[in-house]
């Protein structure tokens, strides 16, 4: 593209986020597109366009300068959402959509792919080039491709729609998640809570400019409140503003709406399913994944809950026996789990997450997480002040390896504060690509929603959030250490999504040991690692309820399994979800709980049908690092295998591939009960 005055039309090294302005967003959007169809155009019209430099690399370079286009767009409507970019965001969603679908239609292009797939060159290929072209070919018959007339065009209005009903239910949750807080000027209303919590909801009540301490729906306000708030009557508002967002039930009710967005969804997913010739939307999911066939993942999750579920039952009854003690009158509501657990664990293990805060300043965890890397693969991480940015708080990281060459770069992005996404992600921002002898090195966005620093104290974590952050970190190393060439290969590109939460579990494993705890901790005042008492309270705590969450992660699992499954089976999917609490859950919500409302995993991401994958993946993660665990900790051979066979790999091979080549046999299911406190 030619040099303009927007920074979004030319070409960049690293995104110019001070320059990027809403009203950049559709200007560069339409002149990439046109663009890339006008080369699309020439391409098909050029009989001597084939084979992989003459066809696939060109395509991969189109994809790209719209990735370069998007990307910062896509994220920045993420962190920094603002009424403008909002609008020209969702203005532009339906043009890329309706582009995917053009291209993944044309039966040109198709034809070409297959061409190459079908000749003598294709054999020469390397094991990567050819793994991207089975993908493409597979992601043309999933798209349509094959599609004739009136089934074509249904499928591509299909497709756009759900790209918008996605984008809104998302945007119905944020707002619902902001559209609620709580003032309290009497603090003798808000015993029961930490200091932490209560300076982060003074803060928000000054910005705000209220009297008092101001609670939201942002989850360290959120949890702060169901977590240790004595008042039960707080507990219960807050829980059922929370557990009511963006539905018909609740304070405020009917605002944000999605169950009619659900419905249509589901709807139009299995409409979608039936045209590609699957008998439900289940069904097409898996098509694209490790697991093979819904009954295969089915007897996954049930056999999962098999093995848990006296434990899950044993766990609750404890709790319960334990809420009574402490004068619990009545039954045991949702609002009360959370806090009574905390007291529990306080109880049995003397520790609260509160405790741990101190030891883990925000810094000392960043320094020990890089010092990981170096012990395991041999990289260095340093920090570089000269990259301009989206927000003040945000930093920006290289990554070198033995041979001091640059290997990736990330965005860190890790407060908590307004018009910015909840939750914790690692997304793409450029990816690693060959052109002759120039690698083009992978950038990561980092994002994460902890407490930002209060006065001259920084930010302090809790354990749970110190493996947010190496979760993360486990992603943006899957991307960044990548050694895969083409970009729809490379990183976490074209790897199965049951099996893309591999490297970000395996992570999670690091920060229970207590050589890395030791490195990753610090006391923000007194300097001091965190205690063995402490330690060994943390450690004993692991495994605290731990059956009762998988019993809800298997909730969350096997109803988005089914619901996408047993399409026009249920007379709702409340009827459904209900259902499913029935066989596996240990705890029944209250009648207003509105969770399928806010699962914007399955209605707002990618995760539809797909769910079950944190589990998958997490026999995966707990297996590979069982290798870990036999050979020693910190055996260089088995660190270098990881990297090798699973970090650089990328989606160059099938995931069960990588996976045997590492562990030299396939996936078992022990490590993950042994680490979970589950083994008979
Ligand atoms: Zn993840």
């Amino acid at each position: 593209m030619n040099d303009t005055s927007n920074p979004l039309m030319n070409h960049y090294n690293l995104p110019p986020f001070a320059a990027i302005r809403p009203e950049h967003v559709e200007p560069a959007l339409d002149q990439v597109l046109m663009e890339n169809r006008a080369a699309i155009t020439g391409l098909v019209a050029d009989d001597a366009a084939t084979g992989w430099d003459r066809f696939v690399a060109i395509m991969e370079s189109l994809d790209e300068r719209l990735h370069r286009v998007w990307s910062p767009v896509s994220h920045l409507n993420s962190v920094m959402d603002s009424e403008a970019l909002r609008d020209v965001y969702e203005r532009c969603l339906p043009k890329i959509s309706e582009y995917a679908t053009e291209i993944a239609q044309n039966p040109k292009l198709y034809e070409r792919y297959r061409l190459l797939a079908d000749s003598d060159e294709f054999a020469q290929l390397d094991v990567a080039q050819r793994q991207l072209v089975n993908n493409v070919l597979r992601e043309f018959r999933l798209n349509g491709a094959e599609l004739e007339g009136a089934d074509k065009a249904r499928f591509a209005e299909i497709k756009k729609r759900l790209a918008l009903l996605s984008n809104q239910f998302s945007r119905n949750v944020l707002d619902a998640t902001h559209g609620w807080h709580l003032d309290i000027i009497n603090e003798a209303e808000l015993a029961g809570l930490p200091e932490s919590a209560l300076a982060l909801a003074r803060q928000t009540a000054e910005r705000a400019g209220v009297q008092g301490w101001r609670f939201t729906l942002d989850a360290p306000s959120y949890l702060g409140l169901v977590e240790y708030a004595d008042s039960r009557d707080l507990r219960e508002q807050v829980y059922t503003a929370f557990s009511t967002r963006a539905s018909d039930q609740g304070p405020n009710a009917g605002q944000w709406d999605n169950a009619p967005l659900i419905d249509e969804i589901l709807q139009l997913r299995h409409e979608m399913a039936g045209l590609l010739g699957f008998a439900n939307y289940a069904e097409l999911s898996l098509a694209r994944k490790m697991a093979d066939t819904v009954s295969e993942v089915s007897d996954f999750l049930y056999d999962l809950s098999g093995r848990s579920r006296d434990v899950a039952l044993k766990d609750r009854q404890m709790l319960e026996q334990f809420a009574r003690q402490q004068g619990l009158d009545g039954p045991l509501q949702a609002w009360d789990i959370p806090y009574y657990g905390e007291k529990l664990r306080q109880q049995q293990y003397a520790l609260s997450q509160e405790q741990l805060r101190p030891y883990f300043p925000l810094p000392k965890v960043l320094d020990g997480m890089f010092d990981l890397i170096g012990r395991l693969y041999g990289m260095r991480v340093e920090a570089r002040n000269d990259v301009e940015t989206w927000h003040d708080d945000v930093r920006f990281f290289q990554i070198y390896d033995a041979d001091n060459q640059a290997r990736g770069a990330f965005y860190l992005d890790c407060y908590a504060r307004p018009h910015k996404r909840g939750g914790a992600w690692m997304d793409d921002c450029i990816t690693r690509k060959r052109s002759g002898d120039h690698v083009q090195q992978p950038v990561a966005y980092l994002v994460c929603n902890f407490s930002p620093p209060v006065g001259s104290q920084p930010s302090l974590l809790t354990h749970d959030e110190v493996t947010t952050l190496f979760h993360e970190f486990g992603h943006g190393l899957h991307h960044m250490l990548t050694q895969v060439d083409y970009v729809s290969v490379a990183g976490i590109n074209g790897v199965e999504w049951d099996a893309v939460e591999l490297p970000s579990q395996f992570m999670e494993n690091w920060c229970w040991q207590r050589d890395v705890v030791d490195s990753i901790s610090g006391h923000y005042q007194a300097g001091d690692r965190l205690p063995a008492e402490l330690f060994d309270k943390l450690y004993a705590a692991r495994n605290f309820q731990s059956a009762m969450q998988l019993a809800r992660q298997l909730e969350f699992s096997i109803f988005d399994l089914r619901l996408h499954a047993e399409y026009g089976q249920w007379p709702s999917p409340q009827a459904l979800l209900d259902s499913v609490r029935q066989e596996v859950a240990v705890v029944e919500p209250p009648h207003f709980n509105r969770f399928q409302n806010g699962f914007s995993h399955i209605f707002g991401g990618g995760y539809a049908a797909g769910y079950y994958s944190y589990k998958w993946a997490e026999v995966l993660s707990a297996d590979a690092f069982g290798k870990f665990e036999e050979n020693g900790l910190f055996d260089q051979a088995t660190g270098r295998a990881f990297l090798e066979e699973i970090l650089e790999r990328g989606g160059s091979q099938p995931a069960m591939e990588l996976f045997v080549a590492f562990r030299g046999r396939k996936p078992s299911i022990d490590a993950l009960l042994r680490h979970s406190g589950l083994a008979a």
